[in-house]
């Protein structure tokens, strides 16, 4: 044991740190053991990793709390950016609704020329009083992004509505302007002079007394255009004894017409007509005393006074 003893006592050994003032005072020695170096060296060596540990741990809570202002300073942007724009959006809601509102006046103007009577009931199958005129306090609870949405689908279901009224309107439109092409209200020659009412009268020829005339003739100059009265399809175009060079138009909704002594046709039976398109020539064909057009108007299969119709 006394060997290993002395070892350790050498191998601590006292050092000496000797300080020597320039002007004159005592110098001063400081004793210190290795071993106290030693552990002073360790001491100081922890305090330093503590240092660095604390240094560390806190710059990562300043670089963590700056991220997280810088987050919430982008999401506060953000979330401005966004509300301005559901403003915005909710006030072009409101400016077509706005327009709506016009289009439901105009629509109603329509209806009125049309002789129809008020507005129907929405046919939308969808329950909207969950949108419709809500507000009030408790609105102000709900966020400006569900109004909008509610105001929108509102909106998309009254444009569907509007659409579907407004192809009904068109629908209706264009059955009465078929209704009005299909009347015969166009006088069939330019200008022309009536040489023979509807109805009864002396026979041209002076063969009968008396004869039924289920037209008008209208005298015209020989080869003048014949026209079409109104829209419809060609029934018959050819000879016919009598009527000479002859032409019936089927117009639909119950009228018909009919033009004789013609000089030339310029149509064929099947083909569609517009009203005004020139269907033959004025001519003295057939039962006739001179140029004209023997022009008769049927109502349901009856012959009726052509002018009453004719303007
Ligand atoms: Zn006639």
């Amino acid at each position: 044991m006394e060997p290993i003893k002395r070892q350790r006592k050498e191998s601590d050994s006292v050092y000496t740190i000797m300080l020597i003032p320039h002007k004159g005072h005592e110098p001063r020695s400081i004793h210190f053991r290795l071993s106290l170096l030693k552990k002073v060296g360790i001491v100081c060596g922890l305090l330093c990793l503590l240092g660095a540990g604390v240094l560390f741990q806190s710059s990562h809570i300043l670089y963590k709390a700056h991220q997280d202002q810088q987050e919430l300073l982008t999401y506060r942007s953000e979330k401005a950016v966004q509300e301005q724009k559901i403003g915005q959006l909710l006030q072009e809601n409101e400016a077509i609704e706005k327009e709506m509102a016009e289009l439901s006046k105009l629509e109603e103007a329509v209806r009125r020329e049309l002789g129809e009577g008020a507005v129907q009931p929405s046919r939308s199958g969808i329950d909207r009083s969950q949108y419709l005129g809500q507000g009030g306090p408790q609105a102000a609870k709900v966020e400006a992004v569900d109004i909008y949405a509610a105001q929108n689908k509102v909106l998309q279901e009254k444009v569907k509505d509007r659409k579907a009224t407004l192809n009904d309107l068109l629908g209706r439109l264009r059955e009465l302007n078929q209704r009005k092409a299909a009347l015969p209200t166009l006088w069939p020659t330019n200008g022309g002079t009536i040489t023979s009412y509807f109805g009864g009268r002396s026979d041209p020829f002076g063969n009968r007394s008396y004869d039924w005339h289920p037209g008008v003739d209208i005298a015209n100059d020989y080869g003048a255009p014949v026209y079409a009265s109104a829209s419809g399809t060609i029934e018959e175009a050819g000879w016919v004894s009598g009527y000479g060079r002859y032409v019936r138009i089927q117009h639909g909704y119950g009228y018909e017409t009919a033009y004789g002594h013609m000089s030339k046709l310029a149509v064929q039976a099947g083909q569609s007509v517009s009203k005004g398109d020139v269907i033959g020539y004025v001519g003295s064909s057939g039962y006739s005393t001179g140029p004209h057009v023997h022009f008769e108007v049927l109502v349901n299969g009856q012959t009726t006074d052509p002018l009453e119709l004719v303007r």
